[in-house]
């Protein structure tokens, strides 16, 4: 048997169907000013009004149940939707975290209450979220969190500080990774757990950090001994390393890790057609049919309750190596001309991804934190 798993998911009418209805309200919202596209922008694409928008055509939580505001439909619908807006370069990062993972926690994890009243608000865009693991010493190190909870008479006390935070000045919950006791020398990964913290509480503080093109949409956030309730630990006491790792298939595999740049690809193509060689354009789409290809058959198995966590790697790191490669690709093609004879705006968002494509390889696991997952799985490690 392969060591990898894809299974081959063709796309079905209905989820072609559902392309079409994203790419015409797309195009709508284009026309009408309603957001100018940008490159990655799950990330850098805060634009709460956007997100409320697509909440309102049923495209936040779409595989969530009905009864927390959910649509019910498989993860495979989920993609065809995620796509097209990332193709787009739609401002989408307001809501792409609670969307892709929070929701997902909690259904797993929190309480009835918390589901009822989180959820429904998140899958309308109106509210959200952001993942609070890494810390200034704990990063690919992630077992070495300092972020300490103690248990107090009425629930926790929360004192730490965490850093690189995503969409945490817009966001209403972060769920924080935190020790619950002492790290044992043996194993690292007991005594932590997960914690739902609502950001207005005192105590809590968020600042902005600049990235290198100049954007604020990471934040460092500290808790000053932050009163928690009880409710506010999700699922176990010392089940936090547990729950992190069970994210990871979705935050790994998504065609984030792979479309964030293919904005690029497509305005070079409409200002430069004649120049692009057939054989690198041949070459960029054949490597991107085969991750559209990974990603739907990822996607296939956690609609089917699998957890593809290294086939999740696998996608993440021929992605980012991908979008570096496209990039470079589409560099060389602009190089042909004179900058002069050439429409600023095609320039500039070269230069905006030159600047971010250096993160592509950090978020969401570093480049040799990953070949180390897929070697293991190799069994070469
Ligand atoms: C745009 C962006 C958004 C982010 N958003 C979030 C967020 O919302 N929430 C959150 O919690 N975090 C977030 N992060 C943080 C991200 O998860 C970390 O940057 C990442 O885990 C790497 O950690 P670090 O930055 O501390 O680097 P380090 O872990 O210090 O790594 C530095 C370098 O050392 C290498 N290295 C480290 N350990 C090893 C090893 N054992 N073997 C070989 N090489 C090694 C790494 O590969 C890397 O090249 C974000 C980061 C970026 C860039």
């Amino acid at each position: 048997m392969s060591r990898f798993q894809f299974p081959i998911a063709p796309e079905t009418q209905e989820e072609s169907a559902l392309r079409q209805r994203v790419r015409h309200f797309l195009a709508n919202e284009l026309k009408s000013g309603g957001f100018t596209p940008g490159p990655d922008c799950w990330v850098s694409g805060v634009a709460p009004d956007f997100s409320r928008k697509l909440g309102e055509m049923g495209w936040i939580g779409m595989t969530w149940p009905r009864q927390y505001g959910g649509h019910e439909q498989s993860a495979l619908h989920r993609l065809v939707v995620t796509e097209e807006l990332l193709v787009a370069g739609a401002p989408v990062a307001a809501h792409w975290i609670a969307d892709r993972q929070t929701g997902g926690q909690l259904l797993k994890f929190g309480t009835e209450e918390q589901k009822k009243a989180i959820l429904p608000k998140m899958a309308l865009g109106r509210s959200f979220s952001c993942i609070g693991m890494s810390e200034p010493e704990a990063g690919s190190d992630l077992a070495a969190v300092k972020t300490k909870a103690t248990r107090t008479s009425s629930g926790w006390k929360l004192s730490g500080r965490k850093v690189w935070s995503t969409v945490a000045h817009i966001s209403d919950y972060m769920i924080v990774l935190a020790r619950t006791s002492p790290a044992q020398q043996r194993n690292r990964h007991i005594g932590l757990s997960q914690f739902l913290v609502d950001l207005s509480l005192p105590g809590v503080e968020v600042s902005g950090i600049r990235d290198l093109a100049g954007k604020t949409h990471f934040n460092e956030v500290l808790f000053d001994d932050v009163e928690l309730k009880a409710d506010a630990l999700l699922g176990v006491e010392g089940d936090g390393w547990a729950q992190c790792m069970g994210e990871l298939a979705m935050e790994r595999s998504g065609p984030e890790r792979f479309l964030t740049t293919f904005i690029l690809l497509e305005k070079t193509i409409e200002a430069m057609r004649d120049q692009i060689p057939a054989k690198v354009l041949g070459d960029l789409i054949a490597r991107l049919v085969t991750l559209r290809t990974m990603s739907r058959g990822i996607a296939k198995r956690i609609h089917d309750g699998e957890r593809p966590d290294t086939e999740a790697a696998l996608v993440k790191q021929l992605g980012n190596a991908y979008e570096k490669h496209l990039f470079s690709a589409m560099r060389d093609v602009i190089a042909m001309k004179s900058e002069t004879e050439i429409h600023s705006e095609l320039l500039s968002l070269r230069d905006e991804i030159q600047l971010r494509l250096p993160s592509h390889t950090l978020r969401g696991g570093t480049t040799e934190i990953l070949r180390g997952v897929i070697a293991r799985q190799l069994g070469i490690r």
